[in-house]
């Protein structure tokens, strides 16, 4: 297994992310399969994994839980158990000391080796930073009471809020989880997060390493090229030695679902050489072709024109990211959004497309955007269900 030094702590490279664990037959997200749960957490730790993830509202609130209770077979100091605040959710308000009582009780834990503020994001920064909410400051009390060891934060924001929140607290932060893998470096400028957070000497984690499960499996060309290659090796090992290979990124985590995900992932993590350049450049050359539908560069000279402000670039990286396949983050990129920044807010005038060097269609991609957007389920909806299953499964 592969470790790496952060926060004063020796963590396995490869972290068992608890949110897509195995459930029992009938698909209810909150019934996990514990005894599953149990092969999967043996195979881990006798292969050298320490680091484990949860979060609050993770299946329903009970993936705290099943994971727990099954890491309570080994002794306490021999793995770093993680779980999250959630101020990201929407919520009419915010106690801390509550959540975080509840899930030391759930986790029949006495401490957390790293806690998260849960998805630091544009709507969820004034929740966290609030006074009349405290959250930062209780859980800055929580780690002098040596109740949290390590304290950080998990983000899907824009780079912008990135580096308020890092202005902002930067001195009491440890580390950061973000969303990286070799396609979002580019269609979710993943790159310039990379470098903010890496400019502040801050460590950082990786979530989504395999987005959501698409690139363990690719189209069949780029399958080729990878197979040519290394023929033993996993579509999905390519995204994490991809990952590796950047000196900041001290842990991984995969959200595992069954055991020989878990082998698959010890594999690559203990025995699997790290990638060339030239096997780097191939992984990129891959990830280029699976967003070049809409070959916008950012550049904004059709923002300036624009009768309703819109920011045109950023929703066409929505754009691109739907088309690719939505993800929970599209839900909470388009709350972020006022109303009137929204695609629906479009006149269709079409200044924008007559000063686009790259000849884009942007009316007719506003109008398909708008579309699409319709049938991506609202974050709120989202939120109120997530905390009626965690009122349903708490104690
Ligand atoms: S077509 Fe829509 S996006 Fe383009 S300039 Fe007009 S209002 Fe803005
Ligand atoms: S002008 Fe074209 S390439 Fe430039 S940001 Fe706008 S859509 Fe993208």
């Amino acid at each position: 297994m592969e470790y790496r030094e952060c926060c004063g702590e020796k963590l396995s490279a490869l972290g068992f992310g608890t949110m897509r664990l195995p459930l029992l037959p009938g698909g209810d997200s909150s019934k996990i399969d514990a005894r599953q749960v149990d092969m999967m957490v043996d195979y881990a730790i006798e292969n050298g994994v320490n680091y484990f993830d949860t979060a609050f509202p993770y299946h329903g609130g009970m993936s705290e839980k099943v994971i727990a209770a099954s890491l309570k077979r080994y002794p306490r100091d021999s793995y770093f158990l993680a779980t999250k605040y959630p101020g990201h959710q929407i919520s009419e308000s915010y106690d801390p000391e509550k959540i975080f009582e509840t899930q030391l009780k759930k986790c029949d834990a006495d401490y957390f080796d790293f806690y998260l503020l849960h998805n630091v994001y544009e709507n969820s920064i004034g929740v966290y930073t609030s006074p009349k909410w405290g959250i930062i400051d209780y859980f800055k009390e929580q780690k002098k009471a040596g109740r949290i060891r390590h304290l950080g934060f998990s983000s899907h924001g824009g780079t912008e809020l990135l580096r308020t929140f890092l202005d902002m607290y930067g001195d009491i932060i440890e580390f950061c989880q973000l969303q990286l893998n070799y396609l979002d470096w580019t269609l979710q400028d993943a790159e310039t997060k990379y470098r903010i957070v890496t400019d502040k000497g801050i460590p950082i984690f990786v979530m989504e390493p395999l987005r959501g499960g698409r690139l363990a499996a690719l189209d069949e060309k780029s399958e080729t090229v990878l197979k040519t290659l290394r023929p033993d090796t996993s579509i999905a090992a390519w995204a994490f030695l991809w990952l590796l290979k950047l000196p900041n990124v001290r842990m991984i985590l995969s959200g595992m679902s069954e055991l020989a995900q878990m082998i698959d992932n010890v594999n690559t993590f203990t025995r699997e050489k790290p990638l060339s350049d030239r096997e780097k450049a191939e992984v990129d050359k891959i990830a280029s072709g699976m967003h070049a539908g809409i070959p916008c560069t950012s550049c904004r000279y059709c923002c300036d024109g624009c009768p309703k402000k819109l920011d045109i670039p950023m929703l066409i990286s929505i754009c691109n990211e739907i088309r690719f396949a939505p993800v929970m983050n599209t839900a909470m990129r388009l709350d972020a959004l006022d109303s009137d920044k929204l695609p629906s807010a479009c006149l269709q005038c079409g200044k924008c497309a007559k000063v686009c060097p790259q000849g884009i269609d942007i009316p007719s991609l506003m109008r398909e955007l708008d579309a699409a957007v319709a049938k991506i389920p609202k974050w709120a909806d989202i939120c109120r269900q997530r905390e009626e299953e965690a009122k349903r499964n708490s104690f």
